[in-house]
């Protein structure tokens, strides 16, 4: 029986861990994929966005050779510290259900084991599900729902749909590394400026910006995808006019949804936000409406890798004095 299960290995969940065998808790953390998987799948050689200060465990820790980390600094880091501090955790093994058998006690059941805990924190990030244009074609193997790198595409027709930081990135990338790239985006969104409406940050739509006045890049203002076709796709402009590119491949990247399922059967309320659809969580002890059940990280509202970090240095704490009153009379 352990006292935490953590699920995920994100930022969050290496951070629960942390705080748990500081305390001396029985945990165990089952990641689906790899050490920080979501990093992992980062675009090759990206910079991150945050200052180091918002990526650290603690003070001083990432070294990056510039102002801001690659992901391959980062996810070196957050690798080193697992292993640097022996933290308990299972990769390539994933958590398909939770059930409570009794008050602190659940069964958690994975595509490789039974366990049993009296807490579960669930670190499970909010990339399960990317979401998708749901236009015909768009189970091409040509089309793509994440952007990993730029060089299969040289000299390709590329068009990447979307209006945040990660398809402005995508384009500017395909764009600089000699992809004949489109930005297909909603106006509103190129337009946006303000970095919390998710807009394209700055330092990527200035150079994107180079890139359309030496027409290295297309930009598409969309109403809509038609339709997605071997070797071209049909575009509605905000005009309503239908266009037809020439297109070798397809990046769709309109962010990407969690999946609540396991909760949602545990019985733990959601409710929409203004990130969708999110559980209601105590703001103190992030705890459920099912006691013991605890949520941290991307899919709750305490977004961002910084706060990923931050909530279970707090949180795991309040575990373990659960069981602190459980041990003195
Ligand atoms: C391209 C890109 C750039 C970004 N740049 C930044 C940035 O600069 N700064 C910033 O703050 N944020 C950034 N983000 C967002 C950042 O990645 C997330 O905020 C961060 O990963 C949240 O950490 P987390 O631990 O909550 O979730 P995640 O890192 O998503 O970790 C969740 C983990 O849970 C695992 N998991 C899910 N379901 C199961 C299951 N059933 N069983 C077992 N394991 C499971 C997943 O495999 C995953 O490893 C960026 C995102 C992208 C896509």
């Amino acid at each position: 029986m352990f006292d935490l299960i953590i699920i995920g290995a994100g930022p969050a969940g290496i951070s629960a861990a942390y705080e748990a065998k500081k305390l001396n808790l029985n945990y165990l953390v089952i990641e689906k994929g790899l050490i920080a998987d979501t990093i992992y799948h980062y675009p090759i050689g990206l910079t991150v966005f945050s200052t180091t200060n918002e990526l650290e465990f603690y003070e001083g820790e990432l070294k990056p050779a510039r102002e801001k980390p690659t992901r391959e600094e980062l996810l070196s880091y957050y690798v080193r510290f697992c292993l640097e501090n022996d933290l308990n955790i299972q990769t390539e093994e994933e958590v398909l259900n939770v059930e409570k058998l009794a008050e602190n006690n659940f069964k958690v059941t994975s595509d490789k084991s039974e366990y049993e805990a009296k807490n579960v924190l669930f670190a499970i990030g909010a990339m399960q599900y990317p979401r998708h244009l749901n236009v015909k074609g768009e189970d091409l193997p040509k089309v793509h729902h994440r952007f990993l790198e730029t060089y299969p595409w040289v000299k390709k027709n590329a068009l990447v749909v979307g209006g945040g930081n990660s398809a402005g990135e995508a384009a500017l990338f395909l764009a600089q590394e000699g992809a004949n790239a489109t930005l297909a985006t909603f106006r509103k969104d190129w337009e946006e400026t303000d970095p919390k409406q998710g807009c394209i940050k700055h330092w990527v739509k200035e150079p994107l910006e180079e890139q359309l006045e030496k027409n290295c890049v297309g930009v598409f203002f969309l109403g809509r995808v038609v339709e997605i076709k071997e070797n071209e796709v049909l575009l509605e402009s905000e005009n309503g006019t239908v266009e037809n590119l020439p297109n070798d491949v397809i990046f769709v990247l309109i962010g990407a949804d969690a999946d609540l399922t396991m909760l949602k059967n545990l019985g733990v309320e959601t409710k929409n936000s203004k990130y969708g659809e999110v559980p209601i969580y105590d703001e103190e002890t992030f705890e459920t409406n099912v006691s013991s059940v605890y949520v941290v990280g991307h899919f709750t509202e305490a977004r961002h890798i910084g706060g990923a970090i931050e909530v279970p240095k707090k949180i795991v704490p309040k575990i373990a004095a659960k069981f602190e009153k459980v041990k003195s009379p």
